[in-house]
């Protein structure tokens, strides 16, 4: 049986006419860089709720590229490796005051964690990770300056800014149309794709999706030492960084499920007790606190959006087992797609997920294998629970 119909389920919509309009919804990485790689083929109006972009998650002073690593051979570690490879490729494109490439090293916590790197090293290729004697080095990481990132990235496209979009809905030409505020204005387009982190859940179409809310802060520290790389341990802690008025090491993050919504003590606190540099004489100059989208599978939303009312009507014998009979193919709406829940490595993740958006839009030749593929796709949690007896 071809793979077309091992999972019609995950069978990609019909493409879109190369120079659609396309609105993208939010202005944090996810949607900056999806508006990026769109618009060489469509034309692109991207909306954003706050006066700036990159204000959200994505506003903090750096981003650093901290590579994720695992002894086992799950899709997350495919993803997240092939993820690290392609953001390197892609940032190293980009002038030096955007992507600095410090390196980063990761400090084992204990003599496990220590066995457990020696394994690792076996495992990854040099070009990704070297076995130091302090730890694994990652010569290519580094960390991104966000703001100048999306001034870099948004050269090429409209962008609305103090426009939060209320509602979507179809109008009967088969477009979209988006409510945004203030002032209930409409935008007409042929697609939409909705980066809007959490807030996703807002649209109709989109609200069966269900994403964790994971509050978290980092904290702005004045200290003596001179940190020439990223280092990671539990927590981590960058070179000295342009902050809003002076420069300062960027420490970090805290990870918060209950909800707290200010930057306080405690979290500074935190950051430097999990700190890999001891910074017991620094001084705390400030911190900035957000939100991230996480999922339950740790792997990000990407893909065209699912009619999940059809899908649970078309695979609900789907626990007799994916043999049971011919399933029909998956149902879309038409020109609806998301890119969400990028949890805590949005920026290691977005070149990628971008690149692969847009084959799927255009239907050309996808980055990433479709076992990746399903991996990411915005009904699989519907699919596994459909799936089980
Ligand atoms: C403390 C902390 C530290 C982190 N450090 C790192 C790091 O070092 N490296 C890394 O890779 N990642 C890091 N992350 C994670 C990273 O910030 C996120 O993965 C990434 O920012 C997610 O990008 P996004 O575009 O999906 O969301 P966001 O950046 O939050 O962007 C969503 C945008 O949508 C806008 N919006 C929402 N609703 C609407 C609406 N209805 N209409 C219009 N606009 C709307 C919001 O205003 C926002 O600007 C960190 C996160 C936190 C919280």
């Amino acid at each position: 049986m071809s793979e077309k119909h091992s999972k019609p389920w995950f069978d990609p919509p019909a493409a879109l006419n190369d120079g659609s309009k396309v609105a993208i919804i939010g202005g944090g990485i996810s949607g900056l860089m999806m508006a990026s790689y769109l618009s060489k083929h469509f034309e692109i109006t991207l909306i954003e709720e706050k006066k700036s972009i990159m204000a959200g998650a994505s506003g903090n002073p750096a981003a650093i590229l901290d590579p994720y690593i695992a002894l086992n051979q799950s899709i997350e570690k495919k993803f997240y490796l092939k993820a690290f490879e392609y953001a390197v490729d892609f940032y190293n494109t980009l002038p030096e005051d955007v992507f600095h490439k410090c390196g980063l090293l990761k400090l084992p916590k204990d003599k496990k964690e220590q066995r457990r790197f020696n394994k690792l090293s076996e495992q990854y290729p040099t070009t990704v990770m070297q076995k130091t004697k302090e730890g694994l080095f990652f010569p290519n990481a580094g960390y991104i300056n966000p703001k100048k990132l999306g001034a870099y990235l948004s050269n090429n496209f409209e962008t609305l800014l103090n426009s939060k979009v209320t509602k979507i809905t179809n109008s009967d030409k088969g477009k979209w149309i988006l409510i945004h505020h203030p002032g209930n204005e409409r935008l007409l387009v042929d697609a939409v794709i909705i980066c809007n982190s959490y807030n996703s859940k807002i649209f109709e179409q989109s609200n069966d999706l269900k994403f964790d809310e994971v509050s978290g802060q980092i904290s702005y520290i004045k200290t003596e030492k001179v940190i020439d790389k990223i280092y990671c341990s539990d927590g981590y802690l960058t070179p000295a960084i342009e902050i809003e008025n002076g420069y300062a090491n960027i420490c970090g993050a805290t990870f918060d499920r209950d909800d707290i919504k200010d930057i306080n003590d405690i979290s500074h606190q935190k950051n430097i007790q999990k700190s890999p540099i001891p910074l017991n004489s620094s001084k705390i100059l400030g911190g900035r606190r957000e939100i991230r989208a996480m999922t339950n599978d740790h792997l990000p939303v990407c893909g065209a959006l699912p009619k999940f009312n059809e899908y649970q009507r078309l695979y609900k014998d789907l626990h007799h087992g994916p043999n049971h009979k011919e399933f029909d193919t998956a149902s879309y709406h038409s020109g609806l797609y998301i890119s969400a829940g990028l949890g805590s490595r949005g920026f290691l993740t977005a070149p990628l997920l971008s690149d692969y958006l847009t084959s799927l839009i255009r239907d050309c030749k996808k980055p990433i294998k479709s076992q990746i593929q399903h991996a990411l796709h915005p009904a699989r949690f519907m699919i596994r629970k459909l799936s089980k007896k």
